[in-house]
């Protein structure tokens, strides 16, 4: 009711797009006039179908470039796009975002729309989930874009930084967003202009917009350079920590975000300790390694949220049950969980700076996006990025199968339901896709597979590429695959394998079955393992396993419901019993929602610091201020050391120096940021309102930054020789970090030990609450 309702009005950041069906409409009339243009006379008239609209024509707006965009994907790709297709191309020509089911050719419809972009002079990047999908897609598309005259690139986590400069160069670069953000992050601590990369932040073009721009919108890319090796003994918090029990000791939120010590846990530990005090300034570094061991141990789940392979941690994104490589937790916690899985401590780091995807497609002047589940997202998109998200028809109906979920009263009695169906499809030789909520789930249910002598596919948090190969066959008859959620999106699920070859037989069994265990943590991820099935009107089914022991119920499932639903002699009430799994999804997208609300709310306060830092930061790099700022500071030394050597020699050395010190507070700030945010919960016991309060001391802490910067810079400065200064940074002492990673930092503003790292927790502690510095 209520959708038909919302649709009818117009939900909130929704738009209709039967506007662009005339151009759709025309662009069919002009067709035969496209066909007929030569190879050569493609690029011509396309352009002059942007610069010049189609007055000549009377046509529509859009319809002439339309007409030779499918012209040229036609020609190239052997696929003539369909009307469908062009509409969601002309949706996202006028920037919006587009729903468009799975399977109904999306890579497409985002090519075209970023050729159109091209041919308008503007520079495009396609930005995608993964690399294995930026490569595939740039791959699949270069023709239709060499067909246009446009030059095309893909850059990618093994593209060698010296090539990226010119891949930026093309006018449309296909890239996973995560590389963007890091080499944007990373061209912010060059120290001469002509290092930078410069991916151009023109327009964005994102495939799976709802994972990226709103699953994935708060997840820094932190950028973290060597640093002076931390102190402390991870081996004994590890140790202490496993003395401690749950409930008595230390308490986990609802949320299991955090974990926090109890009095009588920090009692314990005190005793352990041979009586100190753990709230004395001397001890500040024992409680955070405490805090983190703890958080190691209660909250990170190996084989959930990490693997350990060849001696090393390798993390799982939550977001997307797949490995996330070139990553680590930031250090103290990733100290801890090394010491938790026995293995070689590696080196520790510190944070450079770091960037949220939001900030980052924020950055673009033109935003749109595309997926298959845009419009529960659509309020987000509206208030995130200022972008109406409307939806694109099928081409044919759709044929699957939506079957009532299936509520079960503890995890055993579901998986054995859910073996039982598996057995009973298979013996049809329909292909199944299993749904899992992690990757130990995963294997979990494999190995019940195994069990009973079934062979089975996992998909799970493996390289992109491997994954994608395994999906593509997931609907052969006969074939079992088990996947995580966000495990070999993007690729094509065909009936038949591959090729379509055995699509008929396939399609008599029933098409792909797709069995999900225990609900996302929304509708839409709900929706989106759905989607794998009834592709392109092809037939299918989906039916999802809930159990009341799964983590959204317990997590969230408000008890009055829970106690409802499970009245009469301890057997279940179906009905209500999927009530209360609703609810429990609900509240848990609820909680997200805040959540990215909230954890907005203060990035945004460091980005506005963070703006100025950057934009003085040109300058210097640029040689001004240097000479004016050092200058009033230590004019003798300066002529003395002019007089020594030559003006560019001094310029160039103070320039570093400035650059350094003002890096190296910045890090320092960020870092001191985190630990107050960390904190700043406990302001709400205090009756103030966490928010202002963080505004407060974010404002009061950078007062006077550049100054300090400055007259750090002008006292390294102060006692060089002549000699030092030739020699370089090194000799004044200034390293540079040799090299850089980055972290995968979960969003948690009101979060545990998190990014503190080796800084203590203990500090802001005890300079707000207890009044001591
Ligand atoms: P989506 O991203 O929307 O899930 P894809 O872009 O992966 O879909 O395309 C799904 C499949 O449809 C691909 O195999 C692609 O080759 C095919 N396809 C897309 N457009 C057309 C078309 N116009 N004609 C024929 N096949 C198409
Ligand atoms: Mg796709």
């Amino acid at each position: 009711m209520k959708g038909w309702f919302d649709r009818a009005i117009g939900a909130p950041g929704t738009v209709s797009f039967d506007r662009f069906q005339a151009a759709v409409d025309d662009a069919r009339t002009l067709e035969p006039w496209a066909r007929a243009l030569s190879d050569a006379e493609l690029r011509p008239a396309a352009r002059a179908a942007v610069l010049h609209g189609d007055q000549a024509s009377g046509r529509t707006a859009g319809a002439g470039l339309l007409a030779v965009l499918r012209t040229a994907a036609e020609r190239t790709l052997g696929q003539r796009p369909f009307d469908q297709q062009m509409l969601a191309c002309c949706a996202l020509i006028s920037g919006h975002a587009i729903e468009l089911d799975t399977g109904e050719g999306k890579t497409l419809v985002g090519a075209m729309a970023a050729a159109a972009y091209a041919l308008a002079g503007r520079r495009v990047h396609v930005l995608t989930v993964n690399d294995y999908l930026a490569r595939r897609d740039a791959e699949w598309m270069r023709p239709l874009y060499a067909a246009l005259g446009m030059s095309s690139g893909c850059v990618g986590q093994d593209t060698p930084h010296g090539e990226r400069r010119q891949l930026y160069r093309a006018d449309i670069v296909h890239a996973p967003v995560s590389e963007i953000g890091y080499d944007v992050l990373r061209d912010r601590f060059v120290t001469t202009a002509g290092a930078r990369v410069a991916p151009a932040q023109d327009v964005a073009i994102v495939d799976e917009a709802d994972a990226v721009m709103i699953d994935e919108a708060m997840s820094p890319l932190v950028l973290a350079g060597t640093a002076p090796a931390a102190t402390g003994n991870v081996a004994l918090a590890d140790q202490l920590v496993q003395t401690l029990r749950a409930g008595e000791h230390y308490t986990v939120d609802d949320d299991h975000a955090t974990v926090s010590l109890t009095d009588a846990g920090i009692d314990a530990l005190e005793w352990r300790l041979g009586g100190v005090n753990l709230y004395d300034a001397a001890q500040a570094e024992t409680l955070t390694r405490i805090n983190l061991a703890l958080h190691a141990h209660v909250l990170i789940v190996r084989d959930v949220d990490y693997l350990v392979q060849d001696g090393e941690v390798i993390l799982i994104s939550a977001a997307r049950g797949r490995v996330a490589e070139h990553q680590r937790w930031p250090d103290g916690l990733h100290a801890a969980i090394e010491q938790k899985e026995h293995l070689a401590l590696s080196s520790p780091g510190m944070v450079l700076d770091n960037l949220t995807v939001q900030d980052l497609l924020r950055g673009y002047a033109t935003v749109v996006g595309m997926s298959g589940t845009v419009l529960p997202v659509a309020e987000e998109l509206s208030e995130f990025y200022g972008l109406s998200s409307g939806r694109v028809p099928r081409r044919l109906p759709n044929r699957r199968v939506d079957l009532p979920q299936r509520v079960f009263l503890d995890d055993e009695s579901r998986t054995q339901a859910l073996v039982a169906e598996v057995q009973e499809r298979h013996r049809t030789g329909q292909p199944i896709l299993v749904g899992t909520q992690s990757v130990a789930e995963s294997e979990r249910v494999a190995a019940r597979l195994t069990g009973i002598g079934l062979e089975v596919d996992v998909l799970n948090a493996r390289n992109d590429a491997a994954e994608a190969s395994v999906i593509s066959a997931a609907g052969e008859f006969g074939s079992i695959t088990i996947s995580t959620q966000m495990s070999g999106r993007g690729t094509d699920i065909r009936l038949g394998g591959a090729d379509e070859r055995d699509h008929d037989r396939v399609a008599r069994a029933g098409g792909l079955a797709v069995l999900q265990v225990g609900r996302y943590p929304s509708q839409r991820l709900d929706a989106q393992l759905r989607g794998r099935s009834g592709r392109q009107g092809d037939p299918g089914v989906a039916v999802t396993f809930t159990s009341l022991d799964d983590e959204l119920v317990l997590t969230h499932a408000p008890a009055y419901l829970m106690t409802k639903a499970t009245r009469q002699d301890g057997a279940a009430d179906t009905h209500a019993l999927g009530a209360v799994v609703d609810a429990a999804q609900r509240i848990a997208e609820g909680a997200r929602r805040d959540r990215h609300r909230d954890t907005w709310d203060f990035s945004r306060a460091i980005a506005r610091q963070r703006h100025t830092v950057l934009a003085e930061r040109d300058e210097v790099m640029r040689g001004e201020h240097v000479r004016e700022q050092l200058g009033s500071r230590i004019p003798t030394q300066l002529k003395a050391l002019t007089a020594a050597t030559s003006v560019q020699t001094v310029d160039d050395a103070a320039r570093e120096v400035i650059l350094w010190c003002l890096d190296d507070a910045w890090s320092d700030h960020l870092a001191q940021l985190g630990e107050i945010r960390d904190g700043i919960h406990l302001q709400a016991l205090a009756g103030l309102s966490p928010r202002d309060e963080f505004h407060r001391i974010t404002l009061r802490r950078f007062e006077g930054f550049f100054d300090t910067v400055y007259d750090r810079a002008a006292g390294i400065l102060r006692t060089i020789t002549a000699a030092q200064l030739t020699a370089g940074g090194a000799a004044l002492g200034m390293r540079r970090p040799s090299a850089t990673w980055t972290y995968m930092v979960r969003e948690n503003p009101f979060g545990g030990s998190l990014e503190r790292g080796a800084r203590t927790a203990g500090r802001w502690f005890r300079s707000r609450v207890l009044g001591i510095e």
